[in-house]
């Protein structure tokens, strides 16, 4: 496992023989190797915290040294998962170590750390639009998860999928995908997290614990945003918009805003949201997420931002009165140019 990958697509014009050859390539390249560092996109979210643990546990199975940093802590309801007290904070990498295991990042930069250049770098990643910036790079955007892909190579590392490793690769896909929603699912998708189940991962369990986690504040805050929820292109568009006060009013922190740009999209005439979120410097990220074939990763990569499809985000650069409305008008024409490719 695995010799045919026969429901993926790699890349455009790429056969999938690409894929099973980039995997044994990674798979070799870290079985003669010793010491490890992980990390992955900051502000991580399940599939970056999933993707690094599980390979932690798979490269402590092969006897290896590993080390896990990242430039954000994870939102509080991951703290309890296996392994998560591994992760260590900072802004720069001072280690000496044999390869850095970038996975989830479309360009380095996204790690948020310095001191990455110099290392041997493996690059494993499912975002559109990848530098292929490693000396070894692995991009696979038919992956719903990055976690699909650390699947991969663990099993091509022979390691046992054990109950850490097998919770790790769920969540990863359980929130990558938000919780089985978004259109990059494929009958792989399922097969790992059959086999996930069949290690031990309870799928009511993990969904309780990730989605069913909140705090009361944050039920407060879900009740301020949708308030405060305006429409846009005939209620096809959600537009959410959050600062400081809010967040202090109901008693959150930004680690609370995980998952609460979903909620708009339970209404079934909105295809598309849009999420202002203003930080204490006054800088503003937007997120988006949509429906079906609505692509907002267009939108973001206007801004200098990525993602996926169904997914996507940017750090707005200019003042957000000046380049909002130009920010709603394109996500209003990718609704539009969506739903007139719907079958
Ligand atoms: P979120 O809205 O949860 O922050 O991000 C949604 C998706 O877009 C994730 O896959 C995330 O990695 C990607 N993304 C968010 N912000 C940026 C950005 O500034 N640059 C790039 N390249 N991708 C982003
Ligand atoms: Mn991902």
């Amino acid at each position: 496992m695995p010799t045919s990958r026969p429901s993926r697509v790699m890349m455009i014009n790429e056969p999938v023989d690409a894929a099973n050859a980039a995997i044994r390539r990674i798979s070799d390249e870290i079985l003669r190797r010793q010491r490890f560092l992980l990390t992955s996109h900051a502000r991580p979210d399940g599939d970056s915290i999933g993707s690094q643990l599980a390979m932690a546990f798979a490269l402590d199975a092969l006897g290896k040294s590993v080390r896990i940093v990242n430039a954000d802590p994870a939102p509080d309801h991951y703290q309890d998962f296996p392994g998560m007290d591994r992760i260590e904070i900072a802004s720069d990498v001072d280690a000496t170590v044999d390869a850095v295991i970038v996975m989830e990042c479309s360009d380095l930069s996204r790690t948020g750390l310095g001191g990455l250049d110099d290392h041997f770098l493996i690059n494993i990643d499912h975002h559109a639009g990848n530098r292929m910036y490693g000396a070894v790079n692995w991009h696979d955007e038919s992956a719903a998860a990055c976690g699909e892909m650390v699947f991969d190579i663990i099993r091509e590392l022979r390691v046992p999928l054990g109950l850490e490793i097998a919770t790790h690769i769920y969540l990863a896909i359980l929130t990558d995908t938000g919780s089985f929603h978004h259109s990059n699912i494929t009958p792989r998708t399922f097969d790992i997290c059959r086999q996930t189940v069949e290690a031990g991962v309870n799928p009511a369990a993990m969904a309780r614990r990730v989605f069913d986690s909140n705090s009361f504040g944050k039920l407060k805050l879900i009740g301020a945003l949708l308030d405060s929820m305006e429409l846009a292109d005939e209620g096809r568009l959600a537009i959410l918009y959050m600062d400081e006060a809010m967040l202090l009013a109901c008693g959150c922190t930004h680690n609370d805003t995980e998952g609460l740009i979903n909620l708009p999209l339970t209404a079934r005439e909105i295809q598309a949201v849009v999420f202002f979120k203003v930080g204490p410097a006054g800088e503003v990220r937007v997120s988006m997420r949509s429906k079906y074939d609505v692509d907002v990763r267009s939108v973001a990569s206007v801004f200098g931002g990525g993602g996926h499809k169904n997914a996507s985000g940017f750090t707005v650069t200019e003042p957000l009165d000046q380049v909002r409305p130009r920010i709603i008008q394109l996500i209003v024409d990718a609704i539009e140019h969506g739903l007139k490719s719907r079958p």
